[in-house]
Formats: C-alpha cells, sequence, structure tokens
C-alpha cells in the first residue's frame, strides 16, 4: 500500500494520543481491501487504559485550549484544511483501498470533509450570545455559549472521513478537544487526518484517534464523567445502546443514526430528471450511505417508464475496484455487507419481488454485489423497513398524493427524503407533512457543511454542519448581572 501514495509518512499503525503514536501493543487488527482481499495494513490496537489515558490527555488539553483565542482555533483549523487539500490525492488513494469507493468519490469525500474544517475554522469567530433586559434599573441577563468540554466521538466506515471531520472541526472550533473512535474496517484514514492535524500544529491531546475494541473503548468513554458530550454516527440499535450508556452521567448526545429514505417521483415531474436523480441518490458510494434513497415511491401512471428508463441506465455501470478509473461502482465494505445485502434481496424475492437487473453477489468477489433494481414490492415486505445500504434499487408504486404521504412517513426512522414533482404547491405540502429531517425538492445533491444535517425520529438528535452544528458543541450559560444602580 505504501507504493501507492505519494507521501507515506502518512500510513499510520497506532493510535494518536496525546500527540504521540502508540505503535507498540501487541494486539493487533489488519486492515484489508474490499476490492481485492488484500491486507493493507497491520494496525496495533488500544485497550481501555489507553481510553482512560486519552480522556486524562483531552482534559488536560482542554484547559488550555478552551481559552485560546478565537484567531488562534481559526488559524490552527485553517492550516488542518489547507493540509488536507494539499494531500487530498493520498487521503482519496487510503480511502479508496480501505473503504472500496470508486477514487473520484473518494476524492469528492475528502473535499467534502475538508469543507468542514473550512467552514467551522470561520464560525470559531460566531460564538454569538444575547443580552437581556430583566425588569428593573439593578440587573442585567446575559446569555453566553462555553465549549462542552472533552468529547467522545464514535464514527463509521461509510465516509471515513467526512464523519470525522464534521465532528472534529466544530468540537475544536467551540474550544473543545476531542477523542476520535473510528470504525474498524477504515482506521486509516482517521489516522492520516490525525497525522495532518499534527502537523498543523494543533497541540497534543487536543485531537485524538484510538482504535480497538469499539465495545470496551465505547465503554470507557460513557462511564466517564469528564467526557462531556458523545457524538455517534453509525447505526441505530448501537446508537440507542450508547444513549443508555450515557444516562448514568447525563451527557449530552448527538446520534447521527440510520435512514429509510423515501424519493417520491410524481407524474407530474421531469421524469429523466427524477432518473438521473435516482441513479446518483441509490447508487453513490454502492448504496452505503445513511441518505441514500432506500424506497423509491413511484406514482403508478409513470411507473413502468420509470423502472424502463432506470434499467437502461443501471446497465451501464462498471462494477469493478475502486482504483481503477473506469469503475463507476466498487465493491461494498466487507463480505458481511454483501451477505446482509444478499439476505434482503434472497428474503425479498421470497416474498414476492421481482429481479429487474442484478440480484446477487457478483462473480468479481465476495464483497461485490451486482446493482439491482427490485419491482413488485408493498410495504408489507421486509425490504420497505429496512435500511438497504447496498446496490438495490426497490422501486414502489402508489397512487395519490396522499397515499405517497402515508408510504413515507410508514417508517421510525427520519433523515433524509426526496420529492419529485413540478407542482409548486405539492413541493410544499410534501415537505411540510413528511417527517424528515430534510427534504429534497427535486434535488438529491442535499450535502453541505452550510446546511444542518441530521434526523428526527429514531434517525437521532443533534445537527452537523451549518451554525447549528457549533452549538451542539456549546453549553449555555445565563449571568444575571445585579448590583447596576448607581
Ligand atoms: P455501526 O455498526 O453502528 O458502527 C458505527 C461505529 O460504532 C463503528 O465505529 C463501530 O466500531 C462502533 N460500534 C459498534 N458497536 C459499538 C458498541 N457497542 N459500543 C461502541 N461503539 C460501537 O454502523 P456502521 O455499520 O459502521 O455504519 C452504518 C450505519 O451508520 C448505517 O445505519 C448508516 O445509516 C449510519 N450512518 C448515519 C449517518 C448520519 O449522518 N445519520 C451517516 C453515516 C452513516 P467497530 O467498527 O469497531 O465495530
Amino acid at each position: 500500500m505504501i507504493n501507492a501514495l505519494i507521501d507515506p509518512t502518512l500510513l499510520k499503525t497506532g493510535s494518536y494520543l496525546n500527540g504521540k503514536w502508540l505503535v507498540d501493543s501487541e494486539n493487533t487488527i489488519k486492515v484489508t481491501n474490499p476490492a481485492t482481499g488484500e491486507i493493507l495494513t497491520t494496525l496495533h490496537t488500544s485497550n481501555e487504559q489507553d481510553a482512560k489515558d486519552s480522556i486524562v490527555a483531552a482534559n488536560k488539553a482542554f484547559q488550555q485550549w478552551k481559552d485560546t483565542s478565537v484567531k488562534t482555533r481559526f488559524n490552527l483549523l485553517k492550516k488542518w484544511f489547507d493540509l488536507i487539500v494539499a494531500n487530498k490525492q493520498d487521503l482519496a488513494t487510503i480511502m479508496t483501498l480501505e473503504q472500496g469507493k470508486p477514487f473520484d468519490e473518494s476524492i469528492g469525500e475528502v473535499e467534502y470533509g475538508a469543507s468542514y474544517v473550512e467552514w467551522f475554522a470561520e464560525e470559531a469567530k460566531r460564538v454569538y450570545g444575547d443580552v437581556i433586559n430583566l425588569p428593573g434599573q439593578d440587573r442585567q441577563g446575559l446569555v453566553i455559549r462555553q465549549p462542552i468540554g472533552v468529547v467522545a466521538a464514535i464514527t463509521p466506515w461509510n465516509f471515513p472521513n467526512a464523519m470525522i471531520t464534521r465532528k472534529a472541526a466544530p468540537a475544536l472550533a467551540a474550544g473543545c478537544t476531542i477523542i476520535i473512535k473510528p470504525a474498524s474496517e477504515t482506521p486509516l484514514s482517521a489516522l492520516a487526518l490525525a497525522e495532518l492535524a499534527n502537523r498543523a500544529g494543533i497541540p497534543a491531546g487536543v485531537i485524538n484517534i484510538i482504535v480497538g475494541k469499539s465495545r470496551e473503548l465505547g465503554k470507557v468513554f460513557t462511564d466517564s464523567s469528564t467526557v462531556r458530550k458523545l457524538t455517534f454516527t453509525g447505526s441505530t440499535p448501537v446508537g440507542k445502546i450508547l444513549m443508555k450508556q450515557c444516562a448514568d452521567t447525563v451527557k449530552r448526545t448527538s446520534m447521527e443514526l440510520g435512514g429509510n429514505a423515501p424519493l417520491i417521483v410524481f407524474d407530474d415531474a421531469d421524469i429523466d430528471k427524477a432518473i438521473d436523480a435516482t441513479i446518483a441518490s441509490k447508487y453513490r458510494n454502492s448504496g452505503q450511505t445513511c441518505i441514500c434513497a432506500n424506497r423509491i415511491l413511484v406514482q403508478d401512471t409513470i411507473y413502468q417508464t420509470f423502472v424502463t428508463k432506470l434499467k437502461d441506465k443501471v446497465k451501464e455501470f462498471r462494477l469493478g475496484n475502486g482504483i481503477d478509473k473506469t469503475t463507476t461502482h466498487g465493491p461494498l465494505v466487507s463480505e458481511n455487507a454483501a451477505n446482509d445485502v444478499n439476505n434482503l434481496v434472497q428474503q425479498a424475492v421470497s416474498q414476492g419481488a421481482k429481479v429487474e437487473i442484478g440480484g446477487k453477489i457478483s462473480p468479481l468477489g465476495n464483497c461485490y454485489f451486482e446493482p439491482t433494481i427490485l419491482t413488485n414490492l408493498n410495504p408489507k415486505m421486509d425490504i420497505f423497513r429496512e435500511e438497504i445500504f447496498g446496490p438495490v434499487a426497490s422501486i414502489f408504486t402508489f397512487s395519490t398524493e396522499q397515499e405517497a404521504i402515508e408510504m413515507a412517513n410508514d417508517t421510525e426512522f427520519g433523515l433524509a427524503s426526496y420529492v419529485f414533482t413540478n407542482n409548486i404547491g405539492r413541493a410544499w405540502r410534501m415537505a411540510t407533512k413528511i417527517e424528515y429531517g430534510m427534504v429534497g425538492i427535486n434535488e438529491i445533491a442535499i450535502g453541505s457543511e452550510m446546511i444542518p444535517f441530521g434526523g428526527v425520529k429514531e434517525s437521532g438528535n443533534g445537527r452537523e454542519g451549518s451554525k447549528y452544528g457549533l452549538e451542539d458543541y456549546t453549553e449555555m450559560k445565563y449571568i444575571c448581572l445585579g448590583g447596576l444602580a448607581g
């Protein structure tokens, strides 16, 4: 793997705690390339004691970091941003090798991840408060925002770079310090980011990355009363466990959890635009995206045309190794992931689904699942309820606007949703009546560092990005300033 990098020193082999690389532990994990099965590197993992040490270090660093001037934080974050951009080729190579997504998508994610660092560098200057004119002449009310303290973050493998920057950057901008546990499948992207943070001059203990057994390390963080916030991106079942574990210390949580996004196409929409949007939303990152269209709901009057046109486009995909420039869609992150998708598809077929294209693990290898379209579906099937997390478009049909709303809301999830219609009244009605944190109207490219990303219902709480993303790392304090009358 080292040979694939312009700067091989970005490849790290152990946790980064308190400014040091821990590379002497006897416990190790192997990081593999899902496209080839090749072992990329062997990583030294950290244990519970390291996690406890990281909390002490992050807390010590917090005592200084919280009092640094916002200009200092801006400058350091800006340097980190510049280094991420300067090293984007290598960061994208590392990502494609450990996660599988096509190289151009990895470049896109590195740029997207960097955008959070740039945004929150600026936002560090915009932590505002309020002045409240209290009754009487001798008192004034002030509301200030202060950094929440030591933050622990647990992140997933589907966006190994951006899910880290969109937590670390606002935490640091607000004056918090952070300990991040990345997913075991994709730790190398996280460690390369830590190396760049180190080069940017971010002080020891301010950013820490710990690699190891998730349950053990997670428990150390949730049990600690020094850790004042847990921010998690991952599945809803794990999010629920972590929220329960955080209850004993009444920790603040931000939970970016699973989704079951409806993509609703009405017969008054521009069908070709809706098809292109469906392709981009459903099959990006081979369907391993929390905001992927999970249920495609198409009005019955255009259903057949939609399926035929979609199929023609999916036939053109080139499944393969993401490092190969001609590949449009890569493998899934692991054999387990491919097996899970396969089981879900076979279950749907046994319940009556029709496979229009694809439908099985590809001869290319055990991590590859063929781009798939399923029809003849109904809301009673499991595939209507489950997050697919693979390149499988499941297409349902509806006849009325009311039915579309009911189908969209018939899930415990509420992250992203998409509506395609050229009727402005319908667009507004849909946007306000469907229960989601984010709604794209005639648009699926909804992500950006400038918007509040997050969900409702069992898709989580808190928002990442935008001005709201910084607030999530601050505590509000009210000060009553008395004795003002002369
Ligand atoms: P996951 O299984 O929940 O794992 C996420 C992270 O949690 C990993 O770092 C994992 O570590 C760790 N973990 C697992 N069990 C744990 C436990 N008991 N205690 C502490 N940590 C634990 O999810 P995933 O399969 O990696 O990611 C896919 C999920 O993330 C999907 O549901 C997707 O929708 C969601 N997601 C949501 C958003 C959003 O913004 N809402 C964004 C991206 C992804 P190990 O890897 O070491 O097991």
